[in-house]
């Protein structure tokens, strides 16, 4: 169910932008607006700007923002329904975020791993089954309570145990094959279950439901760990382990603490260190690195203490480094991983722990890349090049001199010959340029685009009057010809523009163009002639006009003539004018 037109109208009425932003960043007053530096991108001068008045919030750097709902569901990442509901809360308006914010057919498959989670727990804490299991995680530190807030549950030694549970629920085999929890025999189609014997770890999105599992074998066999396969609801590419219970922590701490192992997350969450996330796999998508992005510009890296861990380590700092992120390494002692560490020292010095011993990513780099060139010369030129050249993505001067100081006592080198070797530094993306007036870039033709959008914009009359004719080939700047696709939904349900609720219909990405829009003057009165004449233009009718009585002219020579082949040729001609341009 959408959330009805009038209660998101109602929000953003009684919202004010104003005190929404200023309460995570400050403000300051320019004439009828405000600005600050903006939230979403690291800048030293502000591009923030707030409007009162159109009740928008815009960074013109990083163009991010918008209303009251994309500024929330931007700042905590949160959905359309989520975000309106934090909105609502303050205003009595209650808005179920379950129904509103989810398609009904992920509800469907979301609701089967509800009801196979409960399941599974309950076999788990209450059966003979779940004896075994339960001994396991108890024996490996994990306590009653972590169990039960965590739903974590055992998939008993049966082939059809969620298959009849879930069809004794009225779902369908074929439902459950696509929520990943059967499998299917390719050969005869048969359903079986896909999970037998494991314990079962739920993994939540970032709306806190509950969506996939890690599972894990206790008796030995093979992979130690299996996980639901990529789904409609599912998507690893998209997700972090723990984020929904993390992000508000990660907020507060302004930094993210990323690990490898699901267990291992379960075990730190035992402890007072709350901002850890588990990567899905030991590579971070683009989505990822988004979304690690706009949570914190720092990142902690805490991966196993092996060589495989190290290599990971290397891997993903590099990314994170090379994307311009503050990264350290909390580097576990004598090979371990988390879990083991908190095992053998406890959780009071694994907390200290965390506390005393963020590395920066090069000093851990440094100390990898010296161990690694032994006595080797040639390696040991090569590795300090590398790490001369990852300097420069280390804007902050401070923290530069320091690393310098650092890796070049590592490698016992003087320091000032190593910052002569650092590469001059690279363009970050807080380098923005205050936008200049866009005019002169136009081409007449996009400004007449332009002025069309711009009347159709605030005219819901002509815009539904004239829908038909506003395709592609009039509009072919493309953030035009979207702007009108959207108001035209916009119109659908509301008979005024009104800037702010209107971003609700439109990519965020068209935010800017469509505040440019709301800007320009347009007189009041325009007539249907003038739009008419604007289309005649624009869609090529008048060129073809002349094109056509041009081709009449020749056809009537090649008549004369008597050029039958010519004639041909020119009547299809004119055949194809008229097909492309009737109106
Ligand atoms: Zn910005």
């Amino acid at each position: 169910m959408r959330i009805p037109e009038e209660t998101i109208a109602k929000i953003k009425d009684e919202t004010d932008i104003t005190e929404l932003v200023a309460s995570y960043i400050k403000l300051e007053r320019r004439g009828r607006n405000y600005v600050g530096l903006c939230p979403f991108h690291d800048e030293k001068t502000p591009s923030f700007s707030v409007s009162p008045d159109k009740q928008i919030a815009h960074c013109f750097g990083c163009k991010k923002g918008g209303n009251v709902f994309q500024f929330l569901m931007e700042i905590e990442n949160m959905s359309f329904a989520e975000a309106a509901a934090k909105l609502g809360e303050p205003l009595n308006i209650k808005i179920d975020t379950e129904t509103s914010s989810v398609k009904e057919s992920d509800m469907t498959l979301i609701r089967m791993h509800d009801y196979m989670t409960d399941l599974y727990h309950h076999l788990l804490m209450n059966t003979s089954e779940g004896e075994k299991p339960l001994q396991y995680l108890l024996d490996r530190g994990f306590s009653t309570e972590l169990i039960r807030s965590e739903k974590i549950g055992f998939a008993p030694n049966m082939s059809y145990f969620a298959k009849n549970a879930l069809l004794e629920q009225g779902y369908n085999e074929e439902t459950a094959y696509q929520a990943g929890l059967l499998s299917r025999n390719e050969e005869n189609f048969s359903y079986y279950d896909r999970f037998v014997g494991r314990i079962m770890i739920p993994i939540k999105n970032h709306q806190g439901h509950r969506v996939g599992y890690t599972a894990r074998s206790i008796d030995g066999s093979e992979p130690k760990y299996l996980n639901t396969p990529e789904t409609e609801i599912f998507k690893k590419r998209e997700l972090f382990f723990n984020l929904n219970d993390a992000r508000k922590h990660i907020r507060k701490l302004d930094n993210i603490i990323l690990m490898e192992g699901h267990l291992d997350v379960l075990k730190v969450k035992m402890t007072k260190v709350q901002h850890i996330v588990a990567t899905m796999g030991t590579e971070l998508s683009q989505e990822n690195l988004n979304l690690l992005e706009r949570l914190s510009s720092n990142v902690t890296i805490m991966f196993d203490g092996d060589s495989a861990g190290q290599n990971a380590t290397l891997k993903v700092g590099d990314t994170l480094l090379k994307r311009g992120m503050n990264v350290y390494v909390q580097k576990i002692p004598k090979k371990m991983d988390p879990d083991e560490y908190i095992e053998t020292y406890g959780k009071e010095k694994f907390e200290q722990f965390i506390a005393d011993e963020q590395q920066h990513y090069l000093h851990f780099k440094a100390e990898v890349l010296r161990h690694e060139s032994k006595e080797n010369d040639m390696k040991f030129t090569q590795n300090l090049t590398l790490l001369a050249n990852d300097l420069k993505y280390i804007t902050d001067s401070l923290t530069a001199e320091r690393l310098v100081a650092t890796i070049s006592s590592i490698f016992g080198v003087n320091k000032h010959a190593l910052s002569g070797q650092i590469p001059a530094p690279v363009r970050q993306k807080s380098d923005y340029a205050v936008p200049g007036p866009v005019e002169q870039q136009l081409s007449l033709r996009q400004k007449k685009e332009r002025y069309v959008t711009r009347i159709m914009m605030t005219n819901r009359e002509f815009l539904l009057e004239y829908r038909g004719t506003l395709d592609a080939n009039v509009l072919t700047y493309g953030p035009y010809y979207d702007i009108i696709r959207g108001l035209c939904a916009y119109f659908e349900v509301h008979t005024v523009f009104d800037l702010s609720l209107a971003l609700n219909y439109l990519d965020p990405a068209l935010t800017d163009t469509l505040i440019e829009l709301d800007g320009m003057s347009i007189h009041e009165d325009v007539s249907h002639s003038e739009i008419n004449d604007y289309l005649e233009d624009l869609s090529g009718i008048r060129n073809s006009e002349n094109k056509k009585q041009e081709l009449n002219r020749r056809l009537e020579i090649a008549e004369r003539e008597n050029d039958i082949e010519l004639q041909i040729k020119l009547t299809q001609e004119l055949i194809e004018l008229n097909r492309i341009y009737k109106m």
